[in-house]
């Protein structure tokens, strides 16, 4: 009888799963004539391309889907025509082979063109590092603003009024996110750099000395919000397999789409770290 039931709601989970997967590849697959081996070349790399993108080995390059999509303009899955496609158009608007499959050159091309979007790295390629603001310009977090994990308190003013729209918009637009209350909670704002100096000397964790010269947390723009985390790693764990699991989440996949909206950008290699740079 058991297995009766089991049977039916198999067969009912079918009907509901073959025609949306159906008309899901159906929108990605207009370009199946031309496409379709590359496709089947980014569906087996996503998750078995061995590389080291930022000098650790990792496995698969799903934790960058999320950016790459947005570049692309699309939602379709690595493992479809349309992909191919579009990813193609963007390896040729930056003049490298339109082949339409992922590889290490490609994903230089994205980390490029997002880091020219923060004024915070165009401004240490230039060797200059941005004075913090003056202090009446920060203003206090609320208390359910701060993650527990370690508290920070301040933000530039205006960032904060930004980042308040965006997480009242997030927590709107998805349940997961409002059901939460840890998601996008905000781990790290505006860190004064002398205490930052002070602290990575302290910890011995100075980040290749890049913390405590100059953080891009110390102008008051940047934001580290709670995106998830692995068991057992922590809120910035930088090892791939943790960073993996951050883009995976229902946070981290709706700020790639939407904190431009607000005005925040992303920085690649840390899923939580995002910087204002207005509307
Ligand atoms: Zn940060």
């Amino acid at each position: 009888m058991r297995r009766g039931i089991l049977a039916v709601l198999a067969a009912a989970a079918l009907v509901w799963v073959l025609p949306n997967t159906a008309s899901a590849q159906g929108r990605c697959e207009t370009g199946r004539g031309v496409w379709a081996d590359q496709a089947v070349a980014n569906a087996i790399s996503l998750y078995a391309l061995e590389w080291a993108p930022f000098g650790a080995t990792e496995v698969g390059w799903g934790t960058y889907l999320p950016l790459l999509q947005k570049e692309l303009g699309t939602d379709c899955e690595p493992g479809t025509s349309d992909f191919a496609a579009a990813l193609a158009g963007f390896q040729a608007r930056y003049a490298l082979p339109a082949t339409g499959v992922f590889d290490q050159a490609t994903f230089n091309v994205l980390k490029g063109v997002l880091q020219e979007r923060r004024p915070f790295v165009m401004a240490r390629i230039r060797d200059e590092c941005p004075e913090p603001p003056p202090l009446r310009e920060l203003g206090y977090l609320e208390v359910q603003e701060e993650h527990a994990d370690r508290l920070t308190r301040l933000l530039r003013r205006d960032v904060l009024d930004a980042y308040r729209r965006m997480a009242a918009a997030a927590r709107y637009e998805v349940p997961e996110i409002r059901n939460d209350p840890e998601l996008l909670q905000i781990f790290s704002g505006f860190r004064d750099p002398e205490a930052d100096s002070a602290r990575c000397a302290a910890e011995r964790n100075c980040d290749g000395l890049r913390r405590a010269v100059c953080s891009p947390h110390r102008t008051g723009t940047a934001v580290d919000l709670y995106v998830g985390q692995l068991l057992g790693m922590g809120v910035d764990s930088t090892r791939p397999e943790s960073r993996q699991h951050m883009s995976q989440g229902a946070a981290y996949r709706w700020l790639v789409r939407n904190a431009g909206r607000f005005g925040f950008v992303p920085y690649i290699y840390e899923p939580w770290h995002w910087e204002w740079v207005g509307p």
